[in-house]
């Protein structure tokens, strides 16, 4: 099927094209990574859409290599999943923003922070009692930390992972259904686990002014949202025009570029700063 021209005619002395993309961390580097410091945080801000208040932030894992510079999760998340080490990174992650929002509530900011958690977290064993522990130690406010499960995360419907999740909301804390919309099985997923937060996508979200089908299915999603009494978030808002446009259907917080991009805590403390300013 393929044209021509992309046909290689003799396999023998077909050169492969250079690659651009840098060589792959390896397990050891990443396993490294977790005991050297080498994990970070940025936070994207995310704000109640109705009235343009700072809710809390979305906090987003990053690797500061010493020879590769700054990593993203597309680069290190799926090594971690396949190696085991999702689990302990996971764990860092969680401590970072806990600190984070320890930190903020000492300055009398009381934000909500949004956590990425992976399927394999909530089936790993002992996790709940762990948790327990660690959000003790940082004093958190459990009803202020939102833990983010994507639906093609391969968390079962019934059976264990479901009693944790129940057991995660009786402690208080949110659930959300993260980039929902873009896996097969949302609506079951939305309708047996205990989530209390729906998170549009933002393949979506990020083409409601230019595209009338993409903008049917916000509404709709958002409508659902509030139909099951769910906090909707839509995610990857990058102009004016959608911002307005889902102010104007009611969903209930927003997260994206035209609001701000992930920043490090100090470049947070400084947009806080002077949106409180301005
Ligand atoms: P996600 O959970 O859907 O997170 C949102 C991603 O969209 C982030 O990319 C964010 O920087 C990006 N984004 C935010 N606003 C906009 C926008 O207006 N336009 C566009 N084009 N993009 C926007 P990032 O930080 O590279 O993270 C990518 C994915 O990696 C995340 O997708 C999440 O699935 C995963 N991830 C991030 N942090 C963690 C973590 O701590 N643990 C795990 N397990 N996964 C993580
Ligand atoms: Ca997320
Ligand atoms: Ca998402
Ligand atoms: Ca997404």
């Amino acid at each position: 099927f393929l044209p021509k021209s992309k046909l290689i005619s003799d396999l023998s002395t077909y050169i492969e094209p250079l690659k651009h993309t840098p060589k792959a961390p390896t397990e050891q580097e990443l396993s490294k990574a977790i005991t050297d410091d080498q994990i970070f945080l940025a936070f994207q801000p995310q704000i109640d859409l109705q009235n343009g208040r700072v809710i809390g932030a979305e906090a987003l894992v990053r690797w500061h290599n010493p020879e590769r510079g700054v990593l993203y999760p597309d680069s290190f998340i799926r090594l971690a999943e396949q190696s085991g080490l999702i689990l302990p990174l996971t764990w860092r992650v969680i401590e970072l923003a806990l600190k984070q929002q320890a930190q903020w509530q000492a300055q009398q900011w009381e934000l909500n922070v949004a956590i990425n958690i992976p399927a394999a977290f909530i089936k790993a064993e002992g996790m709940l009692d762990a948790f327990n522990l660690l959000t003790h130690q940082h004093h958190s406010a459990l009803g202020n930390i939102s833990l983010e499960l994507t639906e093609t995360a391969g968390v079962e419907c019934l059976g264990y992972a479901c009693h944790i999740l129940k057991a995660l909301r009786q402690l208080g804390c949110q659930l959300a259904l993260d980039d929902f919309g873009t896996g097969y099985s949302s609506l079951t997923q939305l309708y047996r686990l205990p989530f209390n937060e729906l998170k549009i996508d933002r393949s979506f979200v990020s083409r409601i002014d230019q595209d009338k089908d993409a903008l049917a299915i916000t509404l709709a999603i958002i409508s659902l949202g509030k139909s099951l009494g769910l906090t909707v978030i839509a995610e990857g808002i990058e102009t004016a025009a959608q911002h307005a446009m889902l102010v104007g259907a009611g969903c209930t917080v927003g997260q994206g570029y035209f609001i701000a991009r992930p920043l490090t805590a100090g470049a947070f403390n400084a947009w806080m700063c002077e949106r409180s300013h301005s």
